[in-house]
């Protein structure tokens, strides 16, 4: 067995996805030696990216969430002293429903005007509108003001008061309900389009629907365009760049291409290139690999509880990477579109699809001349597990081509000549960003998984700390983050207490 260089350290951080970096940024800015193992050759997990052919594309994640002044990303930033991000900040993005496109404005009143005039201006719509952006405003504010679930212990009630303010608490109210029931007391349920557009919303946020949706949940998710998205000069290349080089300078080390194998008592971490130790240990990979690590400790079978739960509630995703000339993407103000295309059709598999077009000018992430895009929808885990080699090799050409024809709703000539036509699918997030099975995003989300019974932070006991897209408050650049705050709180207030 060889050893690996890191031969102690204070934390080991498993998994270099957003989660894993902003723990560690966090940690090793407050004084602690930091070292981050991630098994893939560079960085990034669900929200990294791919290099080919001079463009850069964004391979899952393509919008930072929230991280503008005062935003839950931009804390993170701040208090670990990095730069603001560079990048292009989304007025909106256009939604094409089978009827009428509507422009998703993040200015809100532009917003309020426009969704009035397209889904009808009566009381019904807005009183269900108003309580939405009640809902949404206090906790996206919680959120920013550290709230933190489950609750463990009495603390993390006081802490939550705190977050939400007492005036406010009256809206905890709404944590056992779903979207769809607020949309039946406002009487607003049978508008078809309404409820296909916030359909759209809540799969691509809190991977789940109308029906199931927790409607806290859902209300955020549906108004993250007003917390503020961003994509960065050279997408999330342009990010991890300035992120690790930050890391980096605050001493914190990375291990690329070193893959976890087994984490023991003590704590004792194999990897593929030996054996290290650490005083704590932050597994900031999906719970199913967390729990597969972690064979021989407690918290693997205190995760099962959650795995058996969720199973079947997985889901995973299908990208097309488009290099294309500059002149197959005109007529739009806007970079980022997303599609429906048959009310009478479930999501998936292109009926719902998220179109990213990378900013004019932006020669990080495209030659010049040149526009970077990516095309993704949530596909069924299901229907490419059972697959030999050339049915792969069809489905992955047919739905490659289905997305491309189905973007031409809004760029015609999309992909005619394009110098990258590439599909990522299930199998590419196994491979490439270790998700088991290729699931991404974790559980869809519902009243019986989320926020009070999501998977806590500190499962794993003294010393073993849980964080990522499984963990609470779920799946997106801005959910991430808010769960490495919880994770460094935790660790620095366990070292204080040794
Ligand atoms: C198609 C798609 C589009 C999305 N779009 C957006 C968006 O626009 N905005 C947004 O906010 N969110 C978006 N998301 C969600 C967001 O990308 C993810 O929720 C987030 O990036 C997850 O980060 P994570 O750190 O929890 O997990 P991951 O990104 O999966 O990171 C885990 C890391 O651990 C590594 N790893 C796994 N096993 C091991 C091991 N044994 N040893 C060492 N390393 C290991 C992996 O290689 C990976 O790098 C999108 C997701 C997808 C799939």
């Amino acid at each position: 067995m060889f050893r690996t260089d890191v031969q102690n350290t204070g934390v080991a951080i498993v998994g270099g996805g957003l989660a894993g970096m902003a723990t560690a940024l966090r940690l090793q800015a407050s004084g602690l030696s930091t070292v981050v193992f991630e098994a893939h050759g560079h960085l990034g997990g669900c929200a990294g990216y791919w290099r080919h052919k001079g463009f850069s594309f964004d391979v899952g994640a393509t919008t930072l969430v929230d991280f503008e002044p005062g935003g839950v990303g931009a804390e993170l930033l701040d208090s670990v002293g990095a730069p603001a991000i560079v990048g292009e900040q989304l007025p909106g993005y256009e939604a094409w429903l089978p009827d009428r496109t509507v422009t998703l404005h993040r200015d809100h009143d532009q917003w309020h005007a426009e969704r009035l005039a397209k889904f009808g201006d009566d009381a019904y719509h807005r009183a269900f509108w108003a309580e939405l952006d009640r809902i949404a405003d206090v906790f996206w504010q919680a959120s920013r003001a550290g709230i933190k679930l489950p609750m463990r212990r009495p603390a993390d009630v006081l802490r939550n008061v705190t977050a939400v303010g007492l005036r406010h608490l009256p809206a905890a109210r709404h944590l056992r309900e779903t979207l769809v029931q607020a949309m039946r007391r406002h009487r607003v349920d049978h508008d078809q389009a309404l409820k296909t557009l916030l359909g759209m919303l809540v799969e691509d946020t809190v991977h789940s629907s109308v029906e199931r949706a927790p409607l806290i949940n859902a209300a955020l998710g549906i108004t993250i365009r007003g917390a503020g998205l961003t994509r960065h000069y050279g997408g999330m290349h342009g990010f991890w760049r300035t992120l690790v080089g930050h890391y980096r300078k605050l001493g914190g080390l990375v291990r690329t291409g070193t893959r976890v194998h087994r984490v023991r008592a003590g704590f004792e971490i194999t990897t593929s290139r030996g054996v290290t130790r650490a005083d704590q240990v932050v597994l900031a990979v999906p719970a199913a690999t967390a729990r597969a690590l972690c064979g021989d400790l407690p918290v693997a079978r205190r995760l099962s509880r959650y795995l058996e739960r969720d199973r079947g509630e997985m889901g995973g995703a299908v990208i097309v990477f488009l290099g294309v000339p500059e002149a197959e993407i005109g007529g739009h103000g806007l970079t980022h579109h997303q599609f429906c295309h048959d009310y009478t059709q479930p999501f998936g598999d292109g009926n719902n699809m998220f179109v990213s077009v990378s900013a004019p000018g932006d020669t990080l992430s495209a030659p010049p001349g040149h526009r970077a895009v990516m095309i993704s929808t949530h596909t069924s885990l299901s229907a490419w597990s059972t697959l030999d080699t050339e049915g792969y090799a069809h489905r992955k050409k047919e739905i490659g081509e289905r997305l491309i024809n189905l973007a031409r709703r809004a760029y015609p000539a999309l992909g005619d000549r394009a110098v990258v036509a590439e599909v990522g699918t299930p199998r590419a997030f196994e491979r490439y960003a270790f998700r088991p099975d290729g699931a991404v995003g974790g559980p869809h989300q519902t009243l019986r998984n989320s926020n009070q019974y999501a998977v806590p932070h500190d499962l794993g006991g003294r010393g073993l700390w849980l964080a990522g897209d499984s963990t609470w408050p779920g799946l997106g650049t801005v959910a991430c983050v808010l769960g490495s705050r919880i994770v460094a709180d935790g660790i620095r207030r366990e070292r204080r207490l040794r």
